[in-house]
């Protein structure tokens, strides 16, 4: 009898229109994935038993099969697995809690190209619900490990699915599959057995194929793929795995294989993948690597593996050496894991460095990717500071390029020692920075920092090898002899800029509290004013980036600057003692200071103020 009657979630009953009408070009795979599924099934009750031994003790150890039945057109899937309880069924199989699937479904409703569209949600894999690419009904027998409640699922895959309790012996699932008209080449003995060699091989329990009661063959070898041969697996093997344990639709973009004796022994099968994984910037920043213990599947996102600042690897580590009764908690506590750690961090990025000299350009498709990610290693780990810096790029306001910092330090200009940096919201703001003025007139490079983390790890890291790491917006910028051509001139210049102290105590007074000084500036050359900050200043920007006082004025913590060439300048300070000119003036300082908060990319304090000053300025055209 039917319990119940229940509604699958928007998004699965979208991803079952896709799946069941489109004609799809692999349509294998709904096996890899339901195999898939009964291994993880297994897995688990094999790890709780590690602690609840009475949960398996009916067991003969783990097993899937498969059988197909050319009578009744069905294709059954057994596990004794954990199974699945009846709340779990409502959650998991009505709803589908990647994350990521939302944006995914909103990209394929965009994409017109049916073809494409099918391409990529094979990649994508949909999990349970590919079982509708093949059946017409499909019926999910199941029992929990540890209760004697079964239900029974069904679903024709039209937007509801019902639910009623039933009887099974021995605990985990049995999925039936009535397959649809023409389907009925996923009944034949050797498509199955190929269709497993070639997807789900090296999957450690193992399958049998039922071809009548009394024969059952054993299909997969059942040995990992990470503890096979690096000379024995292809390339297509290493992708299909990629794609099964990370739920990823890309290429790898490295592949790092490798085993570890002496001290500890393990084996890492680690991928780099080749696009942005939709969870990168997650806030729990968490770690995907799979932990399994002499072959034995311990926990599927084991956070103390890899570093959160290498959160973007995919992978399995096989350790030898630690218990296999090991809980969760204690795997936290674990020195070995914590051994284990450095030495897969130092691996990765050996192998980025390998990468990053070797090919490029290749290379640069991985740091834009994943570049803002690795850098959060520089404040995170300082103790990695030396491996991750050459591993760095950057775009920069006189290179084209994306350079690293050895590259910058190649081409310092004459008396220059400091590597200079400039960070703000995006490029194309930074380019515009009055501040960068004088470095572009001597020809000194500055580098451009766009990511949130560049905020962070500048305070962390002071210089590159015997290179101080200097901010352009520093109080305390002095260019005086550098640069090789333009020296001369500006030396002529230089002597030029003599202090303008007579419009600088005018401006304090008109500011007052509203900035913290205001200075006659040697290293503007076309704009009038910038602002810059001393020590307090970038310390204050850093807290309130955090967010830990978004109250600060930080305007009222910097140094105006002014430009004793520029035109305005130069009529203020003649004009400075002029009683009838005291208005204009008094505008014009204020929409100079506008003006600098614009080109940082802030909005200006009050619109309406620099309206009307702007207003009674522009007036003033009128009497020119
Ligand atoms: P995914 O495996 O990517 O989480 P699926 O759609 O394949 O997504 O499966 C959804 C969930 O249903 C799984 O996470 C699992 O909790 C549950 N499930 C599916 N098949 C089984 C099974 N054979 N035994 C136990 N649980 C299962």
């Amino acid at each position: 009898m039917v319990d119940k009657t229940y509604e699958f979630q928007a998004e699965v009953s979208r991803l079952l229109e896709i799946v069941t009408h489109s004609l799809y070009s692999n349509k294998d795979i709904f096996l890899r994935e339901l195999l898939s599924n009964a291994a993880d099934a297994c897995d688990r009750l094999r790890y709780e038993a590690l602690t609840h031994s009475d949960l398996t003790k009916d067991e003969g150890g783990f097993k899937i099969t498969i059988t197909p039945d050319k009578k009744t057109k069905t294709l059954i899937i057994t596990d004794n697995g954990i199974g699945i309880s009846r709340q779990d069924l409502i959650d998991n199989l009505g709803t589908i809690a990647r994350s990521g699937t939302t944006e995914f479904l909103n990209t394929l409703k965009k994409d017109k190209n049916k073809k494409e569209e099918t391409n990529l949600i094979g990649q994508f894999g949909v999990g349970f619900y590919s079982a509708f690419m093949v059946a017409d009904e499909v019926d999910v027998l199941t029992r929990k490990a540890g209760t004697d409640k079964a239900y029974l699922w069904k679903s024709k895959g039209l937007g509801t699915f019902e639910i009623e309790d039933a009887e099974k012996e021995g605990c985990g699932t049995r999925i039936t599959l009535h397959l649809k008209k023409g389907e009925e080449e996923y009944l034949e003995p050797t498509r199955l057995q190929h269709i497993v060699k070639t997807y789900s091989d090296y999957i450690t329990v193992p399958f049998f194929l039922v071809e009548d009661k009394s024969k059952e063959v054993q299909i997969n070898s059942a040995t990992p793929l990470w503890s096979r041969p690096k000379k024995d697996i292809t390339a297509e093997q290493y992708k299909e795995f990629y794609h099964q344990i990370a739920h990823a639709f890309d290429e790898p973009w490295d592949i790092l294989h490798y085993h570890v004796e002496g001290v500890l022994e393990y084996t890492a099968l680690l991928f780099i993948p080749e696009s942005k994984p939709f969870d990168l910037f997650d806030p729990k920043r968490e770690v995907h690597i799979k932990l399994y213990i002499k072959k034995v599947f311990i926990t599927a996102d084991c956070q103390e593996l890899l570093p959160g600042f290498l959160r973007f690897v995919r992978g399995v580590v096989d350790a030898q050496d630690l218990p296999l009764s090991i809980s969760r908690e204690m795997l936290q506590h674990e020195p070995r894991l914590i051994k284990m750690r450095s030495g897969i961090t130092k691996k990765i990025l050996e192998a980025l460095n390998t990468k990053s000299t070797k090919d490029p350009q290749a290379y640069l498709k991985f740091w834009k990717n994943f570049g803002a990610v690795l850098k959060e290693g520089l404040y995170e780990d300082i103790g990695q500071k030396d491996a991750i810096l050459p591993l760095c790029r950057f775009q920069s306001s006189l290179k084209s390029d994306w350079i690293s910092l050895e590259e910058y330090v190649k081409d310092l200009q004459k008396g220059q020692k400091d590597i200079y940096y400039l960070s703000g919201p995006d490029i194309e703001t930074l380019k515009h920075s009055p501040q960068l003025e004088g470095f572009t007139a001597k020809k000194i490079n500055v580098l451009f920092l766009t990511d949130h983390v560049d905020e962070f790890w500048t305070t962390m890291v002071d210089k590159y090898k015997d290179h101080p790491l200097k901010s352009i917006t520093s109080h305390d910028i002095n260019l005086k002899d550098m640069g090789e051509e333009e020296n001369k001139k500006e030396k002529k210049k230089d002597k030029e800029k003599e202090p303008l102290t007579n419009l600088e105590a005018f401006l304090k007074v008109v500011y007052g509290t509203k900035v913290k000084d205001v200075k006659t500036s040697q290293r503007l050359t076309n704009s009038p004013v910038c602002l810059v900050a001393d020590e307090e200043g970038m310390h204050l920007r850093l807290q309130k980036l955090m967010g830990q006082d978004q109250f600060i004025d930080l305007t009222e913590k910097r140094t105006l600057e002014i430009n004793p060439t520029h035109p305005i300048i130069q009529f203020m300070e003649k004009n400075v003692d002029d009683k009838k000119k005291h208005q204009l003036l008094e505008d014009t300082a204020w929409l100079l200071l506008d003006e600098a908060l614009i080109l940082e990319g802030n909005p200006v304090k009050s619109a309406a103020s620099f309206a009307d000053r702007l207003n009674r300025v522009l007036e003033k055209v009128d009497s020119a």
